[in-house]
């Protein structure tokens, strides 16, 4: 094949008992229908080889380019609370990785690529293609948001079915992270009681993305700060992941996984859309607390690893789970108070910033607008009662008082808020087209989401309205 990509499989040189080797399944006939043609220079790749025959067969998993040494990793994790001891990757093949052109390594992943060892007894392995134009769309929405995100480099249709609720068409996403590390990956080996893989997982995953950290304490601290600067700039998005099991947090601090997940228009706290989600275990304001958890099981996973005496190894990594929700608070307050135009911090910002959120929750404002009209001055029309916003507006205007640079307030507020984000209907529209032949309606909200920050042109104005009563998508599926 003319494709030439210029692999370096780090992964693939660990211990056996990592993964398991095996090439994605074909399928029938493979459709090139999304690439991303931005991030293919990051990593090197040429555009056109990518849309050649070639590419689309490597793409759809029929074909593994020279150099891939294609394997499904093996993890374990925490599911909704219930502990399974080997999830790893039933549904995607790590094709191998590359070095993009800041000198990052970077997994290439095909996802919907067919049954491996690892596959959900009775599961197919196989995605549908309207998860895989989901997580196309909102990964590359959250990267276009600044935050950390494992991305999507093409969606394929398969040209096969697969049997969900109904027979749906499948597809095939290219995810590329900047590793597929997930906690689950050390529970997996924790669980086993196999510390010297766990050894080696830390010193690879030390290496690979936190070279200043000092051991298995200076890793659990470089993690648990990433994570809790993901979570506050997800609360800062309106965004829900929907599925936060320890299989899906990344040691990266990449936001992983996107099945069932989605941003909020009107605003609650308790919002939840996932159809599995029954008891809201995942709502909004709970990502923060349940990550928590998820961190202590990473610090209990790392135990082995941090010398004897045991207690004192215990008693270290509690503190550093307990500095966790201060890290959180304090993430929150950042997020929020640039949300407010706020450069500097003051004790009662975090306060200010959560009033206007009560406010919007009693009125179901709309998350998005409501922070992006504070530009225009017109943040109180999205309110039903606009004097819940003009009693909360006099406070704020009292604090801006005491802010440095008041003519460059707009431009940072503008900066902070976001005028479109994938809005639920916007993303099923895109789908519903797309599964029609018709890729027009998602290449056009792919492109405004692209410059989340810019004002619309009046041309794509609708990308920014809150669905109609008719439109409201209330409940998002994963797709497994
Ligand atoms: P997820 O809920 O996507 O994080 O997946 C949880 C576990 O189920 C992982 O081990 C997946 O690889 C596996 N899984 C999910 N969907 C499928 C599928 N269609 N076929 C086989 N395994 C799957
Ligand atoms: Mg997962």
């Amino acid at each position: 094949m003319d494709l030439k990509i210029a692999f370096d499989n780090s992964y693939a040189r660990l211990p056996g008992r990592f993964f398991m080797r095996q090439a994605p399944v074909p399928v029938r006939a493979p459709e090139l229908l999304l690439l991303n043609l931005g991030l293919a220079e990051e990593l090197g790749l040429a555009g056109d080889a990518l849309q050649s025959p070639d590419g689309v067969e490597m793409l759809a998993g029929n074909a593994v380019p020279e150099g891939a040494e294609p394997l499904a990793q093996a993890y374990a994790g925490h599911q909704f609370g219930g502990f399974s001891p080997v999830l790893g990757d039933g549904r995607a093949i790590l094709l191998g990785e590359v070095i993009d052109d800041t000198g990052t390594r970077r997994d290439l992943q095909l996802k919907g690529s067919g049954q491996t060892a690892f596959s959900r007894p009775g599961s197919d392995g196989r995605a549908p293609l309207g998860a895989v134009i989901r997580e196309f769309i909102v990964s590359e929405a959250m990267h276009a948001l600044g935050i950390p995100t494992t991305r999507a480099l093409a969606a394929v249709a398969t040209g096969e079915h697969v049997r969900r609720e109904a027979m749906l068409p499948g597809g095939v996403l290219t995810r590329v992270a900047s590793s597929h590390i997930r906690v689950g990956t050390f529970q997996f080996f924790a669980a086993r009681g196999d510390t010297e893989a766990l050894q080696a997982l830390l010193d690879y995953a030390i290496a690979r993305h936190f070279p200043q950290a000092d051991g298995p304490m200076g890793f659990l601290d470089a993690v648990i700060e990433g994570q809790a600067r993901l979570v506050a700039q997800w609360l800062g998005v309106g965004f829900i992941h929907g599925v936060m099991n320890t299989d899906n947090t990344a040691i990266s601090g990449e936001t992983i996984d996107f099945g069932p997940c989605a941003f909020m228009d009107s605003f609650h706290p308790a919002t939840v859309y996932s159809s599995i989600d029954r008891g809201g275990r995942y709502a909004y304001m709970r990502q923060p607390e349940i990550l928590a958890w998820n961190l202590a099981q990473l610090a209990s996973a790392l135990l082995p690893l941090m010398g004897e005496p045991q207690d004192a190894a215990l008693e270290a990594a509690q503190a550093a789970v307990e500095r966790y929700p201060e890290l959180v608070r304090a993430q929150w307050a950042e997020v929020f108070g640039r949300k407010i135009g706020l450069q500097r911090r003051e004790d009662g910002d975090a306060a200010l910033a959560a009033g206007l959120l009560e406010r919007m929750a009693e009125e179901g404002a709309d998350f998005t607008n409501t922070f992006r009209a504070l530009v225009t001055g017109r943040a109180r029309d999205e309110f039903t009662d606009p004097l819940a916003f003009d009693h909360w507006e006099e406070g704020w205007r009292a604090r801006l008082a005491r802010e440095p640079e008041p003519e460059a307030l707009a431009a940072r507020l503008k900066q902070a808020n976001p005028a479109v984000i994938p809005r639920n209907h916007r993303v099923e529209q895109a789908i519903a087209a797309a599964m029609q032949g018709d890729l027009s309606v998602a290449t056009r909200l792919i492109g405004a989401l692209a410059r989340p920050f810019d004002d619309l042109p009046e041309e794509l104005a609708d990308l920014a309205r809150p669905p109609l009563e008719e439109e409201r998508v209330q409940r998002t599926f994963c797709g497994t």
